[in-house]
């Protein structure tokens, strides 16, 4: 069973000292919690200015109360909120207090399980609540916003009403076999699947955006002792994270920082310089810098320009590093007297610049953003998951399929195709989800939402 008929309650602001703390309670005890504590059930929708009691009648706070009544709630149940003062003891007690008369506490993301399951949000826009409380930049939090609103959800349903359109189409001729060679011989058939395939490749690359904003890229700085790596990872986070000397193997072990460009997180991963070493300790670091590489979306693999050996080492490189794609970074040009550039040889980026200068950084920021495709977002982006991505994924290779079908004039299978393509766009917004997968989810949001 994922939820049940008891009432939960939690603190819903973060923990630690603050003006204003609020316990939350949602469930069918709210109406006798109120009662409890307050005195009485206060006005629907009215902020009322009340003592909060203990047990013994003692005071344990003063402050808002708000009550919603089912169904007008977030939850769709009964909700009460105590807006008391933000002290860890304060919520405590009164958190004590609440769940001496019944209540118990809330599991993480249970509010808005509940909410999902009483139809006030669908799944879609819960996973938009947690992202905007999570979103790193303004653009992933104003896409976050979107999403909550409907926006993503919206897009999705106007698809899967197009596929019922046509299936209801389908079906009804498939059960009047006279006139199936009609049905197959008309031409919107063919049209109406184009309109819905092109409309989910437009949703895919909105999600795409969406689930960039939302988890960034993995960039791993790579190269020999020396030839900048440190100084290129506190240029790009505009902070001293990493030492920086001129002694080589200063890095040993993997450093990671986080920066946002343009509303997308990076996520930079500084590794130990790559050479033979005798070192214990610096082969350790090597063999973890050559994981990071492997699992990087992008390798910056740095080089000293003014050192004429890095060639060689570039060659040995690529012959290690097998099918990852990688950029070299020509490192240290306020010494080669070289000018920020970016080129491209074939099939492979060169990124010219000076970590000392800052020349050619908004060059390799550019570069990074079109590597995974990330255009500045503008209005009405989304936010979406991996799991958004590959449900979208799955609604076109089902379309495609129809198509193909539709073409060899075997319409059950067309029919089936779109009943497929149907429900992996309803995984999206939650209408055919595991309990298995929703627990999953819903665990993942904080306590109190
Ligand atoms: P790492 O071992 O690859 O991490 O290299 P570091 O970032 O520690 O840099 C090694 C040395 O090169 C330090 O003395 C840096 O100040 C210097 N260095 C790094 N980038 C540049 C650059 O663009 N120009 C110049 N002139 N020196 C640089």
């Amino acid at each position: 069973m994922i939820t049940d008929n008891e009432t939960i309650t939690a603190v819903a602001t973060p923990m630690g000292r603050g003006g204003v703390g609020i316990v939350r309670i949602s469930g069918p005890l709210v109406g006798f919690i109120a009662g409890a504590v307050l005195g009485h059930v206060p006005q629907p929708r009215h902020a009322e200015l009340l003592v909060f009691k203990g047990e013994e009648g003692e005071t344990i706070d003063n402050g808002i109360a708000l009550y919603f009544p089912a169904p007008h709630s977030f939850t769709g149940e009964d909700v009460l909120e105590l807006q008391g003062h933000g002290g860890p003891m304060v919520m405590d007690m009164l958190l004590r207090r609440v769940m001496q008369l019944g209540a118990r506490p809330a599991r993480p993301g249970e509010f808005s399980l509940r909410a999902f399951m009483n139809n006030k949000i669908d799944l879609a826009q819960a996973e938009a609540i947690a992202d905007l409380i999570d979103s790193a930049s303004t653009q992933a939090a104003r896409s976050a916003i979107n999403s909550l609103q409907g926006e993503f959800s919206r897009q999705i349903h106007a698809l899967v009403d197009k596929l019922i359109e046509l299936r209801m189409y389908i079906e009804a001729a498939i059960d009047f076999p006279d006139e199936e060679i009609d049905f197959l011989n008309a031409g919107h058939i063919a049209e109406r699947m184009q309109i819905i395939a092109a409309a989910i490749l437009t949703i895919i690359s909105a999600a795409q955006q969406g689930c960039l904003m939302r988890d960034g890229m993995t960039v791993v700085i790579a190269g020999r002792p020396n030839a900048g790596k440190s100084s290129l990872l506190n240029c790009l986070s505009l902070r001293d994270s990493a030492i920086v000397t001129d002694i080589p193997g200063t890095t040993r072990d993997v450093l990671h920082e986080q920066i946002t460009i343009d509303g997308m997180p990076l996520h930079i991963i500084d590794t130990a310089g790559l050479h033979d070493s005798p070192d214990p300790v610096e082969q350790i670091g090597i063999g973890r810098a050559w994981e990071e590489i492997s699992r990087a979306d992008r390798v910056l693999l740095v080089i000293d320009d003014s050192e004429s050996s890095s060639e060689e080492f570039v060659a040995q490189f690529e012959q290690q590093i097998a099918h990852q794609s990688y950029t070299l970074v020509r490192n240290k040009i306020d010494l080669t007297g070289k000018t920020a550039a970016i080129i491209k040889n074939q099939d492979s980026w060169e990124v010219v610049i000076s970590a000392r200068t800052g020349a050619g950084i908004d060059l390799l920021c550019s570069h990074l953003k079109e590597c995974v495709g990330f255009k500045d977002g503008g209005e009405g982006t989304i936010i979406a998951r991996r799991r958004h991505l590959d449900a979208l994924d799955r609604a076109r290779m089902y379309i495609h399929s129809a198509q193909q079908r539709l073409h060899e004039r075997a319409g059950e299978l067309v029919a089936e195709d779109l009943r497929q393509a149907q429900s992996a766009l309803s995984e999206i917004t939650g209408e055919f989800t595991s309990d298995d997968l929703l627990s999953k989810i819903f665990a993942s949001f904080c306590i109190g939402k």
